[in-house]
């Protein structure tokens, strides 16, 4: 069994209704359980500014389904709602990208190959990524800092 957190994005239409009908489909499936939102915020776009405000957020949710396999059911879940790459880090409906992945034993999953790559490589630079998950994961550290001393590093920037 694995734990996953799930950064949320979206930017275009009914923000909020993408996201809250991908996390009702999400608990559907009888492979994932234990599904658990972040609150959802507000935030302006990071790396392609030139477009609409977001509402981000994060899931967290246990599965047996290995990193690959979560990888593909989060991409069908875009795919529903209608998500087309057209500009890199531009508009979309809904992005779903996993995080952090954890094992039975709370160990951290590193996973890197032309799919994939966990935990996410932007993660730790990103405030609309680490607010959610400091509300999820309070104490969580990471290569020696904790989550709430980077989002006060991040924030003084
Ligand atoms: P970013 O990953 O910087 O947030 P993005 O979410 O806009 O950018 P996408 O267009 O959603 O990028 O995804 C591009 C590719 O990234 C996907 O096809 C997927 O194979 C790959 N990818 C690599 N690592 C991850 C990850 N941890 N979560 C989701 N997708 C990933
Ligand atoms: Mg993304
Ligand atoms: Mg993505």
């Amino acid at each position: 069994m694995y734990t996953y957190y799930i950064s949320v994005g979206s930017n275009i239409g009914d923000k909020r209704g993408y996201i809250n009908s991908a996390f009702e489909s999400l608990q559907e499936y009888e492979t994932v359980s234990e599904v658990i939102s972040s609150s959802l915020i507000e935030t302006e776009p990071w790396g392609y500014t030139d477009q609409a405000s977001f509402i981000n957020g994060i899931w967290s949710c246990k599965s047996t389904l290995a990193p690959l396999q979560m990888l593909g059911l989060l991409q069908s879940l875009e795919q529903r709602a209608g998500r087309e790459r057209l500009i890199h880090w531009g508009p979309r409906t809904l992005d779903l990208d996993i995080i952090l992945a954890f094992d039975e034993d709370k160990t951290i999953i590193s996973v890197c190959n032309k799919r994939l790559t966990i935990p996410h490589p932007y993660f730790w630079d990103r405030i609309f990524v680490l607010e959610p998950l400091s509300e999820l994961l309070p104490t969580f550290t990471y290569k020696g800092t904790t989550i709430g001393e980077r989002l006060a590093h991040l924030s003084l920037l």
